[in-house]
């Protein structure tokens, strides 16, 4: 699929088991999820995906009782299949609620978001879960925030990626370096946080493309990253 390129070092966990790499840096983690230690050779297969870095869990809001299925009705999955997500995308990030007619966005097991396909609904889109603060993201030489799950999924196939879901960026742990791509009519809004951002000397460099990063295509995605990265 995507190409995969190094992220950062961490620890080998074989290389310790024997007393080695004191220094904690052997262990190569590549963009796909793939761990290779330089060392002694100890590796493990990346499982695709894996570049979606949740924000951290906050509480539930709604209360709402979902009944999710792995089973999804066509509407929402030409949905998602508009946008080119694989079907082990699909059931890795989304369940089916038939009762509401909800897609629900699930990371790290938890449901995040619910986009509605009940047009009795009155809004688009649900909130499930709180979120507010990343942590842990000193680790990453860079992450792109976007706005919504399908863009975030794309992205996150070739880069470290957060979805925002509309939380203010200026909230979250000072990252070291980030990207924010949203689209076009966002980008007043988007400027704004790329202001703020630099009052807390984060690194924030807006990205502005006509269209959520979602409409585009892998290639296209890496040339808008790699072009202001
Ligand atoms: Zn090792």
């Amino acid at each position: 699929m995507s190409d995969s390129f190094w992220l950062r070092n961490d620890p080998c966990p074989k290389c310790r088991e024997n007393g080695g790499d004191r220094r904690g840096d052997n262990l190569g983690v590549f963009s796909d999820g793939h761990l290779y230690c330089w060392k002694c050779g100890f590796h493990k297969r990346g499982h695709g995906n894996n570049n979606l870095i949740p924000l951290a869990p906050g509480r539930a809001v709604g209360n709402f009782r979902l009944r999710l299925s792995e089973y999804f009705e066509k509407e929402p999955l030409d949905w998602l299949l508009k946008y080119g997500l694989s079907f082990s995308e699909i059931t890795t990030f989304f369940r089916w609620d038939n009762e509401k007619k909800w897609l629900v966005f699930i990371l790290q097991g938890m449901p995040i978001i619910a986009r509605t396909f009940n047009p009795e609904d009155n809004r688009k889109y649900y909130m499930l879960q709180k979120q507010n603060v990343i942590v842990g993201l000193q680790q990453y030489p860079f992450l792109v925030f976007v706005e919504d799950m399908v863009s975030a999924i794309k992205v996150g196939r070739q880069f470290p990626t957060c979805p925002l879901f509309g939380v203010n960026i200026t909230d979250m742990y000072p990252v070291e370096r980030g990207l924010l791509w949203l689209d076009y009519n966002m980008s007043g809004h988007m400027m704004k946080i790329a202001k703020r951002s630099e009052a807390w000397r984060m690194k924030v460099t807006p990205i502005i493309t006509e269209l959520d990063p979602k409409e585009y295509s892998d290639e296209e995605i890496k040339q808008y990253v790699l072009g202001v990265k």
